[in-house]
């Protein structure tokens, strides 16, 4: 049947099954996809051995001793191919070209040439020669994608890799590591995970794809995403094969864009954002059984340290901080909420004490000195708790319970802790309320000025008066402080007051003037907020001015809190100047404070006054009278005036009289009255 002067070739078309050239044909040799993969980089040799011809050849009729496979594989325009040549007993050679489609489950054979082994030397040249070219590209485009492919036999547990893996892994190429090695290249806390995928995929036949870090034999870590497939053979699990990429650039692209939105760029420790999905994400998992403790830091001193050593200063204790916060917590449970405040999350909060323990860590912590340029920073911190379940359900309530608390342990004096309590929410509801109150009444015109005289204790002469802040309420009738306290410590209810008191104040002083009455000198009270918004000074000596006022009419008087605040040079410069246009300064609360003495030398003040507290707990022969005494008689030395406050008794009286004081204020001789509108001004004895 085959004449001499038929080529094998012929043979073959002719004795081929109908369907051997197409893609679906039993006992022909089907390859998966995924196989071409595994081909990449791999010898003829290699895959031809893999192949098992024996089916594919027994269809053919004959046997091939000589089977050539071109390394070359095409993977671009979606198909892939790979050259077969198969040479027959009588020297006759088949081309055929294996080509699948990238979406295909099995390759195609196509015969694309049979010819005698004459032409077939230089044919193959040929063929080799673009083989080389294309599995040259392949390597550049393998290089130039960070892509290599890898497989695993699932018998044997033998890998192969192409020459990218082993780039990729930074070994020599060739020096495959065996698959329990090449796992411990991954990232501990990657491992499992990867570890799971393949068995997955072996288990269920879904193909996988997973991203994970690496350390490569040099050290370097590297991120790699890692898809692959399992293939069948025969119905059997045979191999895993699969394509991994680095993708390190893009992974740190994405961190780096994570990060910009979760982690604060000053501090290094997560920010509002990521703090506020942990907290949800806590409350979560805590859920009815469970706790979580909300520690609201916020720091003491920081805004001095800004304006006082820079803020570069006040950078570096912030970064201190986050790094003290970082050292004590799980760098996931800690946040810097904006400027000097933090935010530290715990679970499991059943004691108590214990989390009252890590607050006063905290604070230890963040009291102790950061260097800086040689020299040493110092700020303390507050901090406020709120607990969940106890406290609050909601995130949103606890982040607002934990702020009030904050505020109260602020308020009992810095570097402490206070837990919330309902008690505290009260005192913040009566706040709320008693700053609405401010509010109202200046716009509504409800602030009114009440003045209560001070007499020279020599003669009982008037001297002047105090102008005392009175608010309108619904009802028509007039309240003092103590109706609004909590608002007397909220700045911008102060700075309504006294901006208000300033503009009433001068007027009814040009109205009493006009009258051809003088009230003496007028004592007007400036709280620290005052000072702090604005240009003070200037505005006080601008509505003198346009009243046609003397500045020596007027009296501020300040508490010696506001020197001590954060913006203590601002205030000073502020009292310099109205100093300076004679407008006089007292000393408020006298005796209250701590740095009394050192304001008395250093500043312009022409007046104390002696606090009420003195006065009241004074007995002729008690130690508050010893102490009167002396103040009196230091504020002499220093050619400044005293005035006692708050007297309500002539023996209080009398005895400040005796012990030199110069004026005297109290309800003894009248509490502070507002002017009536039909006088037109207070009277004024003679
Ligand atoms: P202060 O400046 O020490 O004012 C004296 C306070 O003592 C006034 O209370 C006055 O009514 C009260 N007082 C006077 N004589 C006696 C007395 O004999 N016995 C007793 N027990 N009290 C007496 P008031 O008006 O309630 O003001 C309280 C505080 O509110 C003031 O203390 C001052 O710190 C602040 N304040 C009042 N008006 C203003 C204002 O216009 N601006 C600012 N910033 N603070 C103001
Ligand atoms: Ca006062
Ligand atoms: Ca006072």
């Amino acid at each position: 049947m085959d004449g001499s002067d038929r080529s094998f070739a012929d043979n073959f078309f002719d004795q081929a099954p109908a369907g051997l050239l197409s893609t679906d044909v039993e006992g022909v040799v089907r390859v998966a996809n995924s196989t071409l993969l595994g081909w990449i980089g791999r010898t003829a040799e290699d895959v031809v051995g893999q192949l098992r011809f024996s089916d594919f050849l027994s269809v053919a009729g004959r046997t091939f001793f000589e089977t050539h496979l071109s390394p070359m594989l095409r993977l671009d325009r979606g198909f892939r191919e790979v050259a077969l040549t198969l040479m027959g007993p009588d020297n006759t050679r088949l081309d055929v070209l294996v080509t699948a489609a990238a979406d295909a489950d099995a390759i195609q054979f196509v015969v694309f040439e049979a010819r005698q082994r004459r032409v077939y030397e230089r044919e193959l040249a040929a063929l080799r020669e673009v083989a080389e070219t294309r599995s040259s590209w392949l390597r550049q485009v393998e290089g130039l994608a960070s892509i290599g492919a890898w497989s695993i036999d699932l018998d044997t547990k033998e890998m192969t890799w192409s020459d990218q893996v082993f780039i990729l892994h930074d070994l020599p190429i060739g020096a495959l590591p065996t698959t329990g090695e090449a796992l411990l290249f991954y990232l501990e806390e990657d491992r499992e995970r990867v570890r799971r995928h393949l068995a997955q995929t072996r288990a269920t036949g879904l193909p996988f794809r997973f991203d994970a870090g690496l350390v490569t034999a040099k050290g370097r870590l590297r991120y790699v995403r890692a898809t692959g497939e399992l293939e069948r053979w025969g119905g059997r699990p045979k191999r895993l094969v699969g394509v991994v990429q680095d993708v390190t650039e893009q992974h740190e692209a994405e961190l780096q864009l994570w990060r910009s939105a979760h982690i604060d760029g000053l501090s290094g420790i997560p920010n509002r954002t990521l703090f506020q999905k942990r907290l949800r994400e806590m409350i979560g998992a805590a859920g009815a059984t469970g706790s979580v403790a909300l520690l609201l830091l916020d720091l003491d001193g920081f805004k001095e340290v800004n304006d006082t050593r820079g803020h570069d200063a006040g950078d570096e204790v912030l970064r201190s901080v986050a790094g003290r916060l970082r050292a004590l917590f799980p760098e996931l449970d800690c946040a810097r909420l904006g400027g000097d405040e933090f935010a530290i999350l715990l679970a499991n909060t059943e004691d108590r004490s214990a989390v009252e323990a890590r607050a006063e860590a905290i604070l230890n912590a963040v009291r102790r000195g950061v260097p800086f340029c040689g020299d040493w920073l110092y700020v303390s911190g507050s901090i406020g708790i709120a607990y969940y379940p106890f406290d609050a359900a909601t995130a949103e309530d606890l982040l607002r319970f934990a702020d009030l608390a904050l505020y109260a342990a602020k308020r009992s004096g810095r570097a402490r802790t206070s837990s919330y309590s309902p008690n505290i929410g009260a005192q913040f509801t009566a706040r709320r309320g008693a700053i609405e109150m401010v509010r109202e009444a200046g716009l509504a015109g409800g602030i009114v000025p009440a003045f209560q005289p001070c007499l020279d204790l020599a003669d009982g002469r008037e001297l002047g008066c105090e102008a005392l802040v009175r608010l309108r309420t619904g009802g028509g009738e007039l309240v003092g402080p103590s109706a609004f306290w909590a608002a007397m410590s909220d700045p911008e209810s102060l700075r309504i007051i006294d901006e208000r008191m300033l503009i009433l104040v001068t007027e009814q002083m040009a109205i009493w003037r006009q009258a051809g009455k003088d009230p003496g000198i007028v004592a007007l009270n400036a709280s620290e907020h005052t000072f702090n918004g604005g240009d003070y000074a200037r505005t006080v000596l601008d509505r003198l001015e346009q009243l046609a006022l003397p500045p020596s009419s007027l009296r501020i008087e300040v508490t010696e809190t506001v020197f001590l605040g954060e913006n203590s040079q601002a205030v000073e410069a502020a009292i310099a100047e109205l100093a300076r246009a004679g407008v006089s300064i007292a000393l408020d609360d006298f005796g209250t404070g701590h740095a009394s003495l050192i304001h008395l030398r250093d500043y312009p003040i022409d007046w104390i006054k002696i606090d009420r507290s003195f006065v009241s707990g004074m007995s002729l022969v008690g130690r508050s009278g010893t102490i009167v005494k002396a103040m009196i008689d230091l504020a002499h030395a220093l050619d400044i005036k005293v005035v006692a406050e708050g007297i309500e008794t002539e023996d209080q009286r009398d005895f400040l009289r005796g012990a030199g004081c110069d004026a005297g204020q109290g309800f003894l001789f009248s509490a502070g009255t507002p002017v009536a509108a039909s006088t037109g001004g207070r009277p004024r004895p003679a």
